[in-house]
């Protein structure tokens, strides 16, 4: 019998695993796919986020200085911004290689097919065999087969964007000169994405090319998203390169009602704990996986299941509010193009968050 069992091996995952298992838990740490494993994301992340968990520097493909918007109507913003980019593949490696060097028991290609409660613990039904554990994680991403095996419902489509992006395979140089070599680049409109925007960040040879827009808003996808390809800087970021790999994903853009049940706790994207103008998640999938842990060790050291509850608080103490005084803003943001230009100019002087808490109602 596990303590806990973690679904899925992203960074909130790993990093909840991770935790778990240095307190001295049984933990097992379970993904569907073989790890590591490709994962569609722009993979950009803030300078404080490569200092707050240790990234090594072999998993940074570059490092970022600047960021730079573009909107149809040929209106350009800059702003200063310290960060980096990274492969998925080797980002969530790291998580993982945390979660098995702490003593998390990893399982790959074991896709979870369904959780029950036994009076007294968790069964979960895998690929091959079962597992029996006190306590889960559902790190599983948003369509969390975890969650829908407990009966929450699915995200709604006017609740995710769906995404789609393109792996440009190109040179070092070439990069730097179509996008910039330490900047990242994100394309507005409403002829380009209704409801959503496009992206563009460079790795080592290979360009990053994005496109989301919320799902509820789009009526074919083909012609939704040949727009974002007719645009005449994207054009031109394909023709740079060989594409070697497209992909599409669903990204949260409310969060959960609740966030646990039972013994059950649901981070990052299953949680629905996505910046809703942005779609960047990996600092809350990370944070969320933290406090997520912290509450587990709590159950297990105090022998309280009540024990529990304490995870919304943590996560309102944390970084909830900000990410609900998005979510109250951006049906405003992506109202009209008026709209998003009033919130680009904002941005290219003042945080998202300040944006969103103070300066946008005014
Ligand atoms: C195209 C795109 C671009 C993005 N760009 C950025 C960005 O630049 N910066 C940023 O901060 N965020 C970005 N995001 C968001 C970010 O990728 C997510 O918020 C983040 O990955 C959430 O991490 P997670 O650990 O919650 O889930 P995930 O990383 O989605 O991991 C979930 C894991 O669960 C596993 N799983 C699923 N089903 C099962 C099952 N049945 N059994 C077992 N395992 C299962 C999956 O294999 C996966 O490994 C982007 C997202 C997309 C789609």
């Amino acid at each position: 019998m596990y303590d806990a069992a973690v679904v899925g091996a992203g960074p909130s995952g790993s990093l909840s695993a991770a935790h778990i298992a240095e307190a001295g838990y049984k933990v097992v740490l379970i993904d569907r796919d073989e790890i590591p494993r490709y994962k569609p994301c722009g993979g950009a992340i803030e300078l404080t986020l490569v200092s707050k968990y240790k990234i090594p520097s072999e998993v940074i493909e570059r490092e970022v200085e600047s960021l730079v918007t573009y909107h149809t109507s040929g209106k350009v913003f800059h702003r200063l911004g310290f960060g980096a980019v990274v492969w998925r593949l080797k980002f969530d490696g790291y998580f993982q290689y945390l979660a098995a060097a702490a003593g998390a028991k990893l399982m790959e290609s074991q896709a979870l097919k369904s959780v029950t409660w036994r009076n007294d613990h968790y069964k979960l039904k895998l690929k091959r065999g079962d597992v029996e554990t006190r306590m889960v994680v559902a790190a599983d991403g948003v369509n969390s087969p975890t969650l829908k095996s407990i009966g929450w419902r699915p995200f709604k489509a006017d609740e995710v964007y769906l995404t789609v992006q393109k792996e440009i395979l190109s040179k070092k140089e070439k990069i730097a000169e179509i996008i910039g070599e330490k900047t990242i680049n994100f394309y507005f409109g409403k002829d380009i994405s209704k409801f959503g925007y496009g992206w563009a960040f460079p790795k080592r040879n290979v360009i990053s090319l994005g496109w989301g827009c919320r799902l509820s808003d789009i009526s074919n996808t083909r012609n939704s998203f040949q727009k974002f390809l007719d645009y005449e800087p994207i054009k031109k970021i394909l023709s740079s390169g060989e594409t070697i790999r497209t992909s599409a994903h669903l990204v949260p853009l409310k969060t959960r009602e609740k966030f646990h049940e039972g013994g059950v706790v649901a981070v990052g994207d299953a949680a629905g704990l996505v910046d809703p103008i942005s779609g960047k998640g990996i600092p809350y999938a990370l944070e969320s996986g933290e406090l997520a842990a912290k509450t587990i060790i709590k159950v297990l050291d105090e022998e309280d299941p009540e024990g529990i509850r304490t995870y919304r608080d943590a996560l309102q103490g944390s970084f909830l509010p900000v990410l609900e005084a998005k979510y109250n803003i951006v049906f405003d943001v992506y109202r009209n193009d008026e709209n998003i230009l009033r919130y680009l100019e904002l941005w290219q002087k003042h945080r998202a968050s300040e944006i969103a808490q103070k300066l946008w109602k005014k």
